[in-house]
């Protein structure tokens, strides 16, 4: 029997300070585990007294989330946000996704922004719909993923059909890092691939190993059929899967793969030497007219989340925004590229949790709020005066259009002021039709609507509902000859809207009649989505 990992750690002689930020998001099919492994995971790393409690940098406590009260009534995660904690020298940045599928224009943005994903996978259930759509986004960027295979406290598939599975669904190859003795009422312990040794149920080293067939000697444990059939069937995988390559998995082309149970705490310490072993640095950019480099000296950033109101008390709207290179300090006055105006960006933050910190110095990785009034929208990019233009952050053509109906028509103004913030934030995306005065939302999900609704009333005491339009696809149009584009707008008037920005949209009751104007004007190209700048 022979088992070897390479542990080909990097070299912690680090002299820029990007080098030590890991910047990563958890995605996973609503239920599988991730608010539990997210308390988890900082607890492990020191961040967090107790559940439900993340402690500041300032030491203060404050409890860990203010989840809306949708959130609660459906127990999915809405809300999104940073959190920011040490582990072993390095500086974790933990970008939470919300887990419902209507939220997955919101989740995409957001992984534009990390540099690596935990995956995490229900024992019971393996790969999910959820789980498949946002491994894909992940791999449209190449980004490293580990794998977490959770609940092993609970019966569920075998490893072997586990990897089976994941191997077979997503195309990416595997290399166990811990491996599990037994699962259900049957776990035993597991294997520690990478420090070589046995662990307790309970995570205590039970035995350590050179080569795996050392613990063939070992009678307390070789008496026991579970820890046998583990040994062999780790032995079958090892077999059939790929040692693991460092370059490898940062290429996003190998997955390191742990069994454990956040609910019980197992393999969430080891999860966390992974990541931060492991887990790649700061990736370059794409961006025009050039990928930027981390270690580019001059500051750039791009803005990949908008939040209003996040502070009933204050009402802020913060941009989070993604440090791509160069290092950035309060203070600062940045360009945002596509308005071309300067700012001075004196109230930069950090986030933990639910604490927020003023950020003095931040590098490639880290992820600073910035309160503004509206000048900073999802896809903007920040420089010292350069014109770079980071790309990747589309918006998606809505999936369900309806008109907003407003019952107390004093309020037109707040109502126009709360869909415009919020489609700062990417809550929705608003259209105006050129003919009429209605206002047009745009959604992905049904769930975002409600969102939407609520969101409006709660916060700028504008009751509204919806109504339907003949309407069911948006697409936006772009010719290369604009006297055609002028003829289409033309024919088409009463079904062009413009975007919040002012580009052209058209409104089509159906796929058939989105497909006939396609033929009718060849030139024109209708699109999906649109790069937010
Ligand atoms: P999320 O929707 O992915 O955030 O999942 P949660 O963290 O809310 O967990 C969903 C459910 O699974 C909750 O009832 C958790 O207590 C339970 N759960 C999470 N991790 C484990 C685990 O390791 N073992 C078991 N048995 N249950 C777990």
């Amino acid at each position: 029997m022979s088992m070897s990992l390479a542990a080909e750690t990097p070299s912690r002689a680090i002299t820029e300070p990007y080098r030590t930020r890991r910047t990563f998001a958890i995605i996973s099919h609503p239920d599988a585990g991730k608010t539990t492994l997210t308390e988890r995971l900082l607890a492990a790393a020191g961040a967090i007294q107790s559940a439900g409690a993340v402690r500041g940098k300032a030491g203060t406590r404050s409890t860990r989330s203010d989840w809306m009260e949708m959130e609660q009534q459906r127990g999915i995660s809405i809300t999104s946000s940073v959190m920011t904690f040490d582990y072993d020298g390095l500086t974790l940045n933990l970008l939470d996704t919300p887990g419902h599928s209507d939220f997955s224009e919101d989740t995409y943005r957001t992984l534009t922004a990390v540099d690596a994903a935990i995956m995490v996978i229900d024992a019971a259930k393996g790969i999910e719909a959820q789980t498949l759509k946002l491994f894909e986004v992940c791999r449209l960027r190449d980004i490293p993923i580990i794998t977490f295979i959770n609940k092993v406290d609970r019966e569920g598939l075998s490893p072997l059909e586990l990897i089976d599975e994941i191997q077979g669904k997503l195309a990416l190859d595997l290399t166990p890092v811990l491996w599990p003795i037994g699962q259900g009422v049957d776990f035993h312990g597991y294997l520690d691939l990478l420090e070589k040794r046995v662990l307790s149920p309970q995570g205590k080293p039970i035995a350590e190993y050179n080569a795996i067939e050392d613990l063939l000697d070992n009678d307390a444990l070789i008496e026991d059929p579970v820890f046998m059939t583990a040994l062999e069937t780790l032995e079958m995988a090892t077999a059939m899967l790929p040692p693991f390559d460092l370059e490898t998995f940062h290429a996003g082309h190998l997955s390191p793969v742990l069994f454990g149970s956040a609910l019980k705490g197992i393999g969430v310490a080891e999860l966390l030497r992974t990541l931060g072993e492991w887990g790649p640095e700061p990736r370059p950019q794409p961006a025009i007219p050039a990928p930027i480099e981390p270690a580019d000296k001059k500051v750039t950033g791009f803005v990949f989340k908008v939040q209003a109101n996040m502070d009933a008390n204050h009402r802020d709207r913060i941009a989070f925004v993604r440090l791509c290179s160069g290092t950035f300090t309060r203070g600062m006055r940045l360009k945002n590229v596509r308005s071309g105006k300067d700012m001075a960006v004196s109230n930069p933050m950090f986030f933990f949790g639910n604490d927020r910190e003023l950020a003095e110095q931040a590098v490639a990785g880290d992820i600073v709020g910035i309160p503004n009034h509206g000048t900073l929208s999802v896809g903007d990019t920040l420089t010292e005066g350069a014109t770079i233009n980071v790309t990747g952050i589309p918006n998606f053509a809505p999936e369900i259009i309806r008109r907003v109906r407003l019952t107390d028509h004093m309020k037109t103004k707040q109502m126009a002021k709360a869909l415009s913030d919020l489609s700062e934030e990417g809550v929705t995306q608003v259209f105006r039709r050129v003919v009429g005065a209605d206002w047009i939302v745009g959604v992905v999900g049904q769930l975002q609507l409600e969102v939407l609704s609520s969101r409006v009333a709660k916060e700028y005491g504008v009751p509204i509902t919806f109504e339907s339009l003949n309407y069911e696809v948006a697409r936006w149009i772009e010719s290369d000859d604009p006297k055609e584009l002028e003829r289409f707008i033309a024919a088409q008037k009463m079904n062009i809207a413009e975007d919040r920005t002012g580009s052209p949209v058209f409104l089509a009751q159906n796929a058939w009649w989105a497909d006939r104007a396609k033929q009718d004007f060849p030139k024109i190209r209708f699109l999906t989505t649109k790069e937010r700048h």
